[in-house]
């Protein structure tokens, strides 16, 4: 996801200071030396299924032959897996694009590749304008990279960006970048069927297709034989989630894969993202009730509390329905339950009481965070084809200022709740300030460090939480 203030930069590092940033806002593929001939740098930006496609892409590209390296200048091929959400999202690549050039004009020989939802949507004016680019592929077309890199290498540059209605990668074992070990993401749908819009996912990413059940089982099943304890289930609306068997005499619905991979053991933690407040059903809030090992924690996206933006935007849901939604998730799963959202501020004729309804939606939900973006036109969407981006830019980024505010407000009500209570936390690794120090989640997704006498990564720690900040909780170990 991308950070919560979406404000444009002025970007004058240079390319080494730009490539050492790009660990941070960016993921980077991690080294792996196990002997290849070729190294490959994949630099993935945007939301979690992009960076989960990036370890798919990593598991192609070692079967030619590649390793990864986290150091540009020692690649032999380098990718960057580009989204296209935000106006701001491909400024970044372009400005990248041109750093790159730098580590290119040293290494001429090194292969650039533009993967991703900006491939599918810039393919030819990024081939034609960006004279470094040798490579353009599109998020349903990795299988081809071999083909398309072997083409690069006999001199031609090489386009596949086809967009497939069958195509999940199921087969796929994903090879794990900057993984902390303990943590892991699965995709388990592709695309998108919802037309919001504001949205170019629909037309960067295809049309949705749900993975063989069995298959995310078998990964979720590797993945705990090999340590990790847990996974996230990623798909742009995950309670859409259908898949039959070829014979169609078995049929899983998401709250049924929900319970599969819970199943599979009681140490395994299992969250979700993202669910869709029109299709969230309850059913899945009961299987959720039903396994302590399903984290309490829901992403549900609002965008805007006002009912006709929200019919502007096409969410097929009004305030109604999306507050209906969360009365549910109390009465179910009780006060306790981490809700978070995505908030939109100045869509289109969006007036200042709209905007004053989005407030008041953030007071009655009390969201334990949120992501909150300016709205950013994107060229090809039902919004740019019909409806006029006519909030200025000063009232758009007031707008977001007092949503971040209010979002404030509401993480430290939330936070405080914690306080004076043991939460269950899997520890993920030290704390950003201190090796005396661990960090970790509890089962709302809430970041809670506290010392760390003899735990280590990957255990799960009793923690009696005693303080709290906006965006964390901190406590002494009582087990
Ligand atoms: N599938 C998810 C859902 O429906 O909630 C959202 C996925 S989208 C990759 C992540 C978020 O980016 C959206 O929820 C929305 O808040 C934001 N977003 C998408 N298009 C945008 C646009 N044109 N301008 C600003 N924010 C946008
Ligand atoms: Fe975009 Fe809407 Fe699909 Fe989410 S549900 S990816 S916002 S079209």
């Amino acid at each position: 996801m991308d950070p919560i203030i979406d404000l444009d930069f002025i970007d004058n590092r240079t390319p080494e200071q730009a490539t050492a940033a790009a660990s941070c806002d960016t993921k980077v593929t991690a080294e792996t030396n196990t002997g290849k001939t070729r190294k490959l740098y994949i630099e993935s930006y945007g939301c979690q299924m992009n960076f989960s496609d990036s370890e798919i892409v990593s598991s192609i590209m070692f079967e030619q032959g590649f390793d990864t390296t986290a150091q540009i200048e020692q690649a032999d091929v380098v990718f960057l897996n580009t989204c296209s959400i935000r106006e701001k999202a491909e400024t970044t690549v372009r400005n990248r694009l041109g750093q790159i050039n730098y580590f290119k004009k040293k290494k001429p020989e090194m292969v650039i590749g533009i993967l991703g939802c900006m491939a599918e949507r810039l393919k030819k004016s990024l081939l034609e304008e960006e004279k470094i680019v040798d490579l353009v592929v599109g998020p349903d077309a990795y299988r081809d990279l071999p083909n398309l890199i072997n083409e690069v290498d006999g001199g031609q540059k090489a386009v596949n960006v086809l967009l497939s209605r069958e195509e999940t990668y199921a087969d796929i074992n994903p090879i794990r970048l900057n993984s902390n070990g303990v943590s892991a993401f699965i995709s388990i749908m592709r695309g998108c069927d919802n037309m919001c819009s504001f949205c170019v996912v629909p037309f960067t990413r295809g049309r949705e297709r749900s993975r063989d059940a069995h298959s995310i089982v078998r990964e979720a099943e590797a993945l705990v034989a090999q340590g990790y304890k847990e996974v996230t289930l990623l798909g742009q609306n995950v309670d859409s989630y259908k898949w039959a068997s070829e014979d169609g005499t078995e049929q899983v619905n998401f709250a049924q894969l929900l319970e599969m991979v819970a199943q599979l053991s009681p140490n395994l933690r299992v969250r979700f993202s993202t669910s869709h407040p029109k299709d969230i059903t309850d059913e899945v809030l009961y299987t959720m009730k039903k396994y302590d090992n399903i984290c309490k924690y829901i992403h549900l996206p609002a965008q805007s509390g006002n009912s006709r933006v929200l019919e502007l935007m096409n969410r097929t849901y009004d305030r109604a329905w999306y507050l209906n939604r969360v009365d549910a998730i109390r009465a179910i799963l009780g006060e306790d339950c981490g809700i978070s959202s995505d908030m939109i501020a100045g869509f289109c004729s969006e007036t200042e009481e709209e905007h004053q309804d989005t407030l008041s939606l953030m007071d009655y939900v009390q969201y334990d965070y949120s992501y909150m973006f300016f709205y950013s036109e994107r060229p090809g969407t039902l919004a740019a084809r019909k409806l006029e981006d006519d909030v200025p830019l000063e009232v758009k980024k007031r707008r977001l200022a007092e949503i971040i505010e209010k979002q404030r407000e509401c993480s430290l009500n939330r936070n405080k709740r914690d306080v004076g209570r043991v939460h269950r936390v899997l520890v993920e690794g030290f704390s950003k300030k201190s090796d005396d120090q661990l960090s970790g989640r509890n089962d709302q997704n809430k970041v809670v460090i506290f010392d760390k006498k003899h735990y280590k990564k990957g255990d799960y720690v009793n923690v009696f939480v005693n303080d709290c900040s906006v965006g964390t909780l901190f406590g002494e170990a009582v087990d």
